[in-house]
């Protein structure tokens, strides 16, 4: 039994982190807290974020959700990663598909067998060897089930490729975020969160130690806590606005800083993923929701003005729009220290980096995860907020490096922003992680850092950053086990993607939004 346990929690905040943050919290806290959360309809939500990453179905099992009925009432469909156009040069196209490529043998990745594979073949091609067999290597995408599945657009919830170690798909969602909000919150028991509607005027803080005693409301109503959560989006209206804990700012090396959002009409297939095609001066996304499409144009102000880049996203959307495109301004970085004293910032107002790889929500979920783990009492012991905001920063920071990448990463010199973006100097964490890659292609996912291995490994080579050399435990096998062995794999994977169902079947079956 803690002597001074916190009683009383308070949300600022009604955004798609107010609510996660509710749920979540109630959840694993129950009844042991009053929860209150208030949110004013007069300033509303920024309501973007329509694409995900696989670690939010864990939200589902935690919360008891049940996954069709959540597609069903978010217009969802299922992703199995994104795919990248025009990034690397015009016309390239790759894909970072989620789950697994191949299998590892003994003690190294999948990856140093392809390569060595690559290499032979493009050796053998130099010296003119008339070995038509080994003319040409597969794709890296032939021995990924997502990518495999993606192509073809199919979908299915598969656990194993049959009976083999090869695992199945994985997957996450593509989901209207408004009524995902309020999809949380119907499930969320009232008498354990308390909704306040109203907007906040005033903080008050403790003279003593500059705790946060109370937020005001325009209605003149205190709202006093133990702890209290910032949700309160980009303007982080406790964290910043009230502690003053300050700002990172990381634009000198993602400088786009503004976005512009639409929704239109869906023609075409029901994709199962995600497409982030680059622009001259940033890069336009498109979500395949079930009675729509989201759209946005993320660019860099400096290189592009609002009005072209308005005529880009316009131009380049499959169906007609259905509104007018809504424009969002931001500045990539993170606080500071995203917990405060008695205030821990979560979503929009903890920092922001551009929906690239859609890990914001996944942010606001391990945000959550790790403040439970490391749960105060009253006194908010400043060991826990220091450990909270090392490992926040870590993870901040390593997404910061993958998204760096896509940038650096470029042949494109068809305009400045492009040329500017290949010359930028990048933080010393990223450029150890290419040089490795470079050398003989390993790569090492650092503590529990959000992307892996084969993460990495398929924006590296789409990139096209190539290894020089594999690694020598790759030639443990011969050649014809080699062949063998990567030939098994892509005839499992192939024949794995073509039993699953086409998607747009898939989510008429199981999970139709009425
Ligand atoms: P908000 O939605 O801004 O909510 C803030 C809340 O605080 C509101 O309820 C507001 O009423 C309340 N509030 C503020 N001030 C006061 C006050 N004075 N009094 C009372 N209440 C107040 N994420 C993804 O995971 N995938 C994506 O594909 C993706 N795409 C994005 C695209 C763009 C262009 C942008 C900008 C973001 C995107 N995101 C994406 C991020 C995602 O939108 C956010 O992480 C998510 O919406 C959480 O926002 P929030 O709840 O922190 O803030």
């Amino acid at each position: 039994m803690q002597a001074n346990p916190i009683q009383r929690v308070v949300i600022v905040g009604g955004g798609t982190a107010g609510w996660m943050t509710a749920a979540l919290l109630a959840r694993a806290l129950g009844s042991q807290v009053k929860i209150q959360l208030v949110e004013s309809d007069e300033i509303g939500i920024v309501g973007v974020g329509e694409a995900t990453i696989p670690s939010i179905r864990l939200i589902n099992q935690f919360l008891g959700l049940d996954e069709d009925d959540l597609l069903r009432a978010t217009h969802g469909t299922f992703k199995l990663g994104i795919e990248f156009n025009d990034w690397r040069r015009l016309g390239d196209s790759y894909m970072h598909a989620f789950g697994d490529i191949g299998l590892p043998l003994g003690l190294i990745g999948f990856h140093h067998y392809c390569l060595r594979d690559m290499h032979e073949r493009t050796n053998a091609a130099s010296a003119g060897a008339a070995d038509s067999k080994r003319a040409g290597a597969p794709d890296l995408w032939t021995y990924s089930l997502n990518a495999t599945a993606a192509r073809q657009h199919r979908f299915g919830r598969m656990e194993r490729v049959g009976s083999s170690p090869l695992t199945g798909i994985k997957y996450a969602y593509q989901l209207d975020a408004i009524a995902y909000g309020q999809y949380l919150r119907r499930h969320i028991d009232p008498a354990i969160v308390q909704r306040i509607e109203g907007r906040i005027v005033d903080v008050q803080l403790r003279a003593d130690d500059g705790f946060i005693e109370s937020v005001q409301l325009a209605s003149g109503e205190r709202v006093a806590g133990d702890l209290f959560i910032d949700c309160s989006g980009f303007r982080g209206l406790l964290i910043e606005g009230a502690l003053k804990t300050g700002y990172d700012d990381w634009t000198q090396w993602l400088p786009c800083d503004r976005a512009l959002a639409v929704a239109s009409e869906r023609v075409g297939p029901m994709r199962p993923y995600t497409q982030a095609s680059a622009r001259t001066a940033g890069w336009q996304w498109r979500i395949p929701l079930q009675h729509r499409s989201g759209n946005g144009h993320v660019y860099c102000s400096r290189f592009v003005s609002d009005d072209e880049a308005t005529a880009q996203l316009l131009a380049n959307l499959e169906g007609a729009p259905l509104a007018d495109p809504r424009p969002l301004r931001f500045t990539t970085g993170m606080r500071r220290q995203s917990w405060n004293r008695n205030c821990v910032a979560l979503g929009l107002s903890a920092g922001f980096m551009e929906p690239l790889e859609s890990t914001s929500i996944h942010l606001i979920q391990s945000g959550v995860n790790r403040l439970l783990a490391l749960f105060p009492d009253r006194h908010c012991d400043v060991a826990l907020s220091t450990e909270y905001n090392r490992q926040t920063r870590f993870e901040y920071e390593r997404i910061r490096d993958f998204l760096i990448l896509h940038y650096k990463a470029t042949e494109r010199d068809d305009s400045p922003f492009w040329r500017q973006c290949a010359q930028m100097e990048i933080p010393e964490s990223l450029a150890r992680r290419i040089a490795l890659f470079r050398g003989n292609g390993s790569i090492f996912r650092e503590a529990d850092e959000l992307f892996t291995e084969v993460g990495w490994l398929q924006v590296l080579l789409g990139q096209g950053i190539e290894p020089q050399r594999h690694h020598p435990l790759a030639d443990a096998l011969d050649q014809d086990q080699l062949d063998e062995f990567l030939g098994n794999i892509r005839t499992l994977v192939g024949r794995a993607a073509g039993t699953l169902p086409p998607h747009e079947r898939f989510v008429a079956e199981h999970c139709r939004a009425p």
